[in-house]
């Protein structure tokens, strides 16, 4: 026999030495799920989830038992089970292994012993029943809640043959979930039992995109309280303006701190240190990031540390922005985390932020550590942005990450668009993929706004990234039309759409905020009708109304088609109360006020259940943006 066909052999027989199992064949159980005698929260919910899955894809309730009741015959053993032999306390946090063998699926991972939907509480053995239902099941999340669960009918279940370990990509992965939303105007949001189910829906969704961290780690605007307790006493750690004054240039201001100071930087470690346990296990982080404004200090000392700003330095900030005029401070913040970590203990990491005027990536050669984590925060760059501004700020990625210093990514852009179909998805992938080109090791986004409904596909390349993150934008996106059934290609034509409308509105957008003056984050809904006019709804209605008629015996993607048809009805409804009631110029009578806000309100109240969107966020929004009526003051509970 020739050497090479040998060769095949041998490979084919060791690859069946491992064959696949069969879960489920032509809809009769042929396996039974063990976990350990007594299960971890984490574990009991994996097998939960994963009874829960195979049931929607055909019909069959697995048995969940234990490992003493069960010793042979086809089973998934979720969790540390005797015999699954996966040494739990050598994998990396949040890891699990996936091995399928003859007649044995093992799913078991590093986990806490937390409620499985806490953010904080590591999941390894969640994160394996999930990858193995990604895989083997084509199970995709689309959205929150049981319509966006796609999970493909089948009559056979096999679990394939492998035999894996796999961590997660980011230490950390957030899109921090935009729960808290609260408005003066209530009446606008959810009824308190609807905001209930929508949180828990969101909840379930975020885990099984696999949202959480390894371990706990805090940060965020650091002094904020420091003037008020320390101002007396040490003026000097504090910015210095208007020709020699220390602290807020006005009262209760807002205020930067001086941060070339050492005697700054060495209480900084030593409040950390007297706050952390002495017995502490998780990793250090000491939290370093400056307020919430930019850096200011004019003093010498400071100053001295500034390199010369880059000739493109404030290119991409609008004239009117708090950027303007400033001054180019990285290199002073840099050395700031450095001079911090030169005081603490070995191994701790300084976390800081790269924001407002030291958001630019240095400009000296200044050399940082991977004991700096550094959140990329930048207070421009919305999306859309011209290839030009797209191309810079990447730039500045680059030039962090070149310090040597660890990057997260921290950034607002995605609390834009209001309820609006507002996408931005290749542009958005394209900048998630050259972070994790150039070590992203986490991620921090502010916030999801959840409008299911109308930015659905990027909401969900989003989270996809997370344990996706080489995956190209179309390939996601192919998995998220593909859920409509025959409507594919008209919701793929409808969500392009948008995407264009959004890219080409960009430069009507810049000038439209500075013009109504509204914030991108804060109050869109003051300028939803300048850039979303009656008819730009008209083609893409169309292609809804096609699509629908091409999935009529199809009852799912029926209901998914009618999802996003009441998405687009809730957004172009929202710009008709936006061209009345804007902040920017409304005229309305007491009357017209009255009646458009009560067919806003019935269809909020008609639809609440339905997941289209976070109405929390919206009352927070409209909030600031439109005239409104005393009686939206009321609790949606009452009214209308
Ligand atoms: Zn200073």
């Amino acid at each position: 026999m020739p050497i090479r066909r040998l060769t095949l052999i041998l490979t084919l027989s060791m690859f069946n030495a491992h064959a696949d199992v069969v879960i489920i064949q032509e809809g009769k159980p042929q396996a039974v799920i063990i976990t350990p005698e007594r299960p971890t929260r984490v574990v009991a919910y994996a097998a939960e989830e994963l009874v829960r899955h195979v049931e929607k894809a055909c019909g069959v309730r697995l048995k969940i038992m234990t490992e003493n009741e069960v010793k042979e015959g086809a089973r998934i053993c979720v969790g540390p089970c005797r015999e699954s032999r996966i040494d739990i306390g050598k994998l990396a946090p949040e890891a699990f292994a996936l091995r399928v063998t003859d007649t044995a699926v093992f799913i078991s991972g590093d986990d806490g012993g937390g409620d499985p939907l806490n953010a904080d509480t590591r999941a390894g053995t969640l994160w394996g029943v999930y990858e193995w239902l990604e895989r083997d099941l084509g199970v995709r999340w689309l959205w929150p809640g049981e319509l966006g669960t796609h999970v493909p009918k089948a009559t056979t279940i096999i679990a394939r043959s492998r035999d894996e370990t796999i961590a997660p990509r980011f230490f950390q992965r957030r899109i921090r979930p935009g729960l808290g939303f609260e408005s003066e105007h209530p009446a606008l949001g959810f009824t308190t039992e609807a905001a209930k189910q929508y949180s828990i829906e969101q909840t379930v969704f975020l885990r099984r995109h696999r949202m959480g961290r390894s371990y706990p780690v805090s940060y965020g605007h650091a002094f904020t309280d420091w003037w008020e307790k320390d101002g007396q006493t040490h003026p000097e750690w504090f910015q210095l303006r208007d020709g020699g004054k220390r602290g807020p240039t006005k009262k209760n201001g807002r205020f930067s701190m001086c941060v070339s100071n050492t005697a700054l930087q060495r209480e900084v470690v030593s409040r950390w240190t007297a706050k952390r346990p002495p017995d502490a296990k998780t990793p250090a982080f000491i939290n370093a990031c400056e307020n919430d404004i930019l850096g200011l200090c004019e003093c010498e000392n400071c100053r001295a540390l500034d390199a010369p700003a880059p000739t493109e330095y404030l290119t991409y900030y609008p004239p009117t922005s708090k950027m303007a005029g400033s001054r180019f401070v990285s290199d002073r913040y840099a050395n700031f985390w450095l001079g911090i970590q030169k005081q603490a203990p070995a191994g701790a990491t300084v976390v800081g932020y790269a924001y407002f005027n030291y958001f630019s990536a240095p400009a000296s050669s200044i050399k940082l550590n991977p004991n700096m984590l550094i959140g990329y925060c930048p207070s421009a760059g919305w999306f859309p942005r011209s290839e030009a501004e797209h191309a810079w700020m990447k730039l500045q990625w680059t030039g962090w990450s070149e310090t040597g210093a660890r990057l997260f990514m921290r950034t607002n852009h995605l609390l834009d668009g209001y309820c609006m179909p507002f996408l931005f998805t290749h542009q958005f992938t394209d900048e998630f993929h050259h972070a994790v080109k150039h070590g992203m090791v986490a991620t921090d986004y502010d916030s999801l706004t959840g409008h299911w409904a109308t930015q659905g596909p990027g909401l969900y390349t989003a989270f996809r990234l997370h344990t996706r993150p080489e995956a190209s934008a179309d390939e996601l996106l192919a998995e998220y039309y593909a859920a409509f059934g025959n409507a594919a290609p008209q919701v793929k034509r409808y969500f392009e759409y948008w995407e264009t409308h959004t890219t080409q509105s960009r430069e009507k957008i810049a000038t439209t905020m500075e013009t109504l003056q509204t914030s991108r984050w804060r109050n869109w809904a003051k300028a939803a009708h300048v850039l979303y006019p009656p008819e730009c709804f008209t083609a893409p209605e169309a292609l809804l109304e096609e699509g629908s008629k091409a999935v009529a015996n199809d009852a799912v993607a029926t209901a998914r088609v009618k999802f996003l048809q009441l998405g687009l009805q809730h957004a172009k409804l929202c710009a008709q109360v936006s061209a009345k009631l804007t902040l920017a110029g409304s005229t309305a009578s007491n009357d017209e006020i009255k009646d458009i806000l009560h067919e806003l309100l019935t269809f909020r109240r008609t639809h609440e259940r339905s997941g289209i969107s976070n109405f929390n966020h919206l009352a927070w929004v409209e909030d600031l943006s439109w005239k409104l009526s005393e009686e939206t003051k009321q609790t949606p509970d009452l009214f209308p």
